[in-house]
């Protein structure tokens, strides 16, 4: 692979040549939210200036304009993700997408849907397999699923090393597994997970698969349907992208067989003052007014990505993530979270600082112009599987140097001695 030209991405993200607290930014929060390059925010900004109008409605020429910069949007995150037609619904984020599924799947076990939906339906005692490493946004939902359902949740336990224990998955997923849901990355771990096996694992039980892959998108080559998941969810704002849009892929046939979630205008075909009918995906899924500059922004932002290569990309976040691990384990008093060489990862590395809160970690790196997140990044169960309640993450994305990752290691040598931490 030909490997980034940084000095021209970096021209592209104005943001990151600033000083803050008197130091050049080192921007390592992307796994939060990226920044944007000015071809998204000029799409956007286009849009707006020159096409806005409401979409699927009215006759005008701006409507129509419109419409077909929504709809050429879709096609082009489609193509990024490799869904096909109907495919990609679009959400708010993953939240609202895996939210979006869970409901929906709610609203198939009290009958909606008709007989297509039944599948769906959860019965008291069904069980819905999530890991120990997700996401707040890919288990809460279940949560409620479950409280309302009586369905049970079942949790495949995270190794000392990181990696997800799949003997134990072997063991969870049987046969009364209705959903099996995980992360394609932990947002805290890096480490890509093992989702053939999980996927093959739950298509032997006839699970349906919910895959979130908001730490994927962004940074390695993905073809949804390849991998044969039957839902994905993604989010705009971490892949070049503008907040308040987002990605669900499912497959067709299983989309158009789920009940509606939220609903209202724009998402059916007839409607009478006792019941409607509903378009097939993505329509049926998105109620309401869409975030359609958002879409043509986020379409930007995917057709930046495909013009670097992911391979490049991944592989550029890669070299990163083995220069802070590398770096960070040489520091005394550092450990490190999912340190393993023995899965595949992507560009970030979590930490605890012996001796030193999380959030001072953060503070005083950011006093010397390095911004990492600190927390449990929306993480609770994960962190204290490791004893922890708080940990530093440092995350690349494409615009990241080498030599931000060496000004965060040399700031955070001088955490424990700052803090007296011994
Ligand atoms: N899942 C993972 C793994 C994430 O990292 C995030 C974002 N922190 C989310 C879900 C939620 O994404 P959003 O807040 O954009 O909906």
């Amino acid at each position: 692979v030909t490997p980034l030209d940084l000095d021209a991405i970096r021209a592209d993200f104005p943001l990151l040549a600033q000083e803050v607290n008197g130091h050049p930014l080192a921007y390592l929060d992307s796994a939060a939210t990226s920044q944007k390059p000015q071809q998204v925010i000029d799409a956007e900004v286009e849009f707006l200036t020159h096409t806005n109008a409401a979409v699927h409605r009215g006759a005008h020429t701006l409507a129509a304009e419109s419409t077909d910069a929504f709809e050429d949007a879709r096609d082009a995150v489609a193509a990024f993700v490799g869904a096909g037609e109907g495919e990609l619904v679009w959400t708010s984020g993953a939240t609202a997408g895996i939210n979006l599924i869970a409901y929906a799947i709610g609203n198939a076990t009290l009958g909606r849907g008709g007989p297509a939906a039944r599948r769906f339906a959860l019965h008291p005692d069904d069980e819905i397999v999530l890991t120990e490493s997700e996401h707040h946004a890919n288990l809460i939902p279940w949560q409620e699923l479950a409280a309302r359902t009586g369905a049970r949740l079942r949790h495949i336990p995270v190794l000392d090393d990181g990696q997800l224990d799949m003997a134990a998955a072997t063991e969870l997923i049987g046969d009364r597994t209705r959903i099996v849901a995980f992360p394609h990355v932990s947002n805290v771990l890096g480490i890509i997970n093992p989702i053939d096996d999980l996927v093959a694992l739950a298509r032997g039980v006839d699970a349906i698969t919910v895959m979130d892959a908001c730490q994927s998108v962004p940074h390695l080559s993905i073809d949804l349907p390849a991998t044969g998941v039957d839902f994905a969810v993604f989010s705009g704002h971490k892949m070049l992208g503008p907040y308040g849009i987002g990605g669900l892929y499912g497959k067709h046939e299983l989309l158009n067989a789920l009940p509606p979630f939220l609903t209202g205008g724009s998402m059916i075909t007839t409607v009478t003052l006792d019941e409607a009918q509903y378009l097939p995906s993505p329509q049926r899924f998105e109620a309401g007014t869409q975030p359609v500059s958002q879409a043509v922004g986020l379409a930007a932002a995917a057709r930046y990505l495909r013009s670097l290569g992911m391979d490049a990309v991944h592989a550029h976040e890669v070299d990163l993530e083995r220069r802070m691990r590398d770096g960070l384990s040489e520091i005394p008093g550092i450990r490190l979270l999912g340190d393993t060489d023995a899965a595949p990862r992507v560009g970030l590395a979590s930490f605890a600082v012996e001796g030193v809160h999380a959030h001072d970690v953060g503070q005083f790196l950011d006093s010397r112009g390095v911004a990492v997140r600190v927390g449990h990044h929306c993480a609770q169960p994960l962190h204290r599987r490791f004893g922890l309640t708080a940990s530093v993450r440092a995350s690349a994305s494409v615009y990241t140097t080498p030599d931000e990752v060496d000004r965060f290691l040399d700031a955070t040598r001088g955490v424990r001695a700052f803090f007296g931490a011994s």
